[in-house]
């Protein structure tokens, strides 16, 4: 069983894979991501015969060397549609996010930076700008071993809609309404988290309070900050 989009999504995915692991956001097999193939009453939906499809990576799947056919499509129960894998581990923990929220894609990592933090703070602080992108503040999930229904329950709770969360002793989880934004998100909260231990090494890092936040938000509103503009139309 195939479509485009699966296979598109297979391909995104273990490029994605390969990318994490030569940054060294990703040892191994320590690690999952995961792709929103097909909604309810689509094209790609009526092909595969179901609702929801998901692309996921496989148990055991080592990122340096993944492949596109080392990934396999779920619905959303979890049951197998086409590959040849084992779906991962944390996929209860994929289905659950998707199933509470409409975002497109997952990445879920052990990246050195964030599992350090993850295993020191209750909650990383709003210490830069940037980390309004996450939603400021990034909370830290209680620590529930891997791939249980306790650990899907400390996940979804903390995340209350961010896009980013750390998981105690564990790792980080970040997502986006495609795989290149979630990418994106787990680099920009390594970054933080790498911050966060550089500043902390000098002393007790500052965070910004709710009025400095909410400035940074007018001004980027402002200013469009993050897009290139004309000269013509910079002030
Ligand atoms: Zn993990």
């Amino acid at each position: 069983m195939s479509a485009p989009q699966f296979d598109q999504a297979r391909r995104q995915i273990a490029d994605t894979c390969r990318e994490l692991a030569r940054r060294g956001l990703v040892l191994g097999t320590a690690g999952n991501v995961s792709v929103r193939v097909a909604r309810p009453g689509s094209a790609e939906a009526d092909a595969f015969g179901t609702s929801d499809a998901f692309a996921i990576t496989p148990t055991g799947g080592d990122f340096a060397t993944m492949e596109a056919h080392h990934v396999v499509l779920v619905d959303a129960d979890g049951h197998v549609l086409a590959g040849d894998l084992q779906p991962t581990s944390e996929l209860g923990l994929h289905l659950g996010l998707y199933r509470s929220s409409d975002t497109g894609a997952i990445v879920h990592t052990h990246a050195p930076m964030a599992t350090a933090v993850s295993c020191v703070l209750d909650e990383l602080p709003c210490i830069h700008y940037q980390m309004l992108a996450l939603g400021g503040a990034i909370p830290v999930a209680t620590y529930a071993t891997f791939g249980t229904q306790e650990l899907v329950r400390s996940v979804l709770g903390a995340m209350e809609g961010r896009p980013a969360v750390l998981m105690a002793n564990h790792g980080a989880l970040t997502h986006g309404q495609n795989l290149e934004i979630a990418v994106a998100h787990t680099l920009l909260l390594e970054w933080a988290c790498e911050m966060y231990w550089r500043a902390a090494s000098i002393g007790k890092p500052r965070a910004l309070d709710t009025e400095q936040q909410m400035a940074v938000i007018r001004q980027v509103l402002v200013r469009n900050y993050g897009t290139t503009q004309p000269i013509a139309e910079a002030d």
